[in-house]
């Protein structure tokens, strides 16, 4: 099957909803550290983006609860939205919150979280046989590929980080 190893299996619309909901409430979640993060190492600019990315993600969140209706999407999410250690997109490295983390480092982490989400929506979609579950999919597709793309483009913005910035450093001879 197409979905991604130790992904939640998605067998109904309400499963999809738990999941979507699990998802973005993560990104909330993550998004609020990475802002921090970048307060705390004075990147406001960075961090304001951060906090509107968790603004977005948590307008996302209350719109799949509503669409959701009476299915109760937080307890469903205790019970499908379990993924294999690893694999989940909540678990964007948040230990990577590296008391250095440069700009770049957290756009990285934004990235991967996004992309997993993506990766995530692409595979129920792909695999979904009733058609109300492929275009439920479809339309988070299309919203996480946005944050890629939103994602990619601040990455644009940030050089990659020096090579001195590793957790087994090679220091420049520059510095001996
Ligand atoms: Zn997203």
């Amino acid at each position: 099957m197409s979905q991604p190893t130790g992904a939640p299996e998605v067998s109904s619309l309400a499963d999809l909803f738990a999941v979507a909901f699990q998802i973005e409430a993560d990104a909330v979640e993550r998004y609020e550290v990475l802002a921090a993060q970048m307060e705390t190492h004075n990147n406001p600019d960075l961090a304001a983006i951060f906090r509107d990315l968790a603004r977005a993600e948590a307008i996302h969140r209350d719109e799949i609860r509503r669409l959701a209706g009476d299915i109760d999407v937080v307890s469903r999410a205790r019970e499908v939205a379990k993924w294999s250690r690893g694999e989940s997109p909540e678990e964007v490295d948040l230990g990577a919150a590296h008391y250095m983390m440069t700009p770049r480092h957290a756009l990285e982490l934004a990235l991967a979280g996004e992309q997993r989400a993506l990766a995530f929506f692409q595979a129920a979609a792909a695999s979904a046989s009733d058609p109300q579950i492929k275009r439920m999919a479809e339309e988070f597709v299309e919203e996480e590929a946005e944050h890629v793309n939103l994602v990619h483009r601040l990455l644009a913005k940030y050089p990659p980080p020096s090579p001195s910035w590793s957790e087994d450093p090679d220091p420049p001879s520059s510095q001996g």
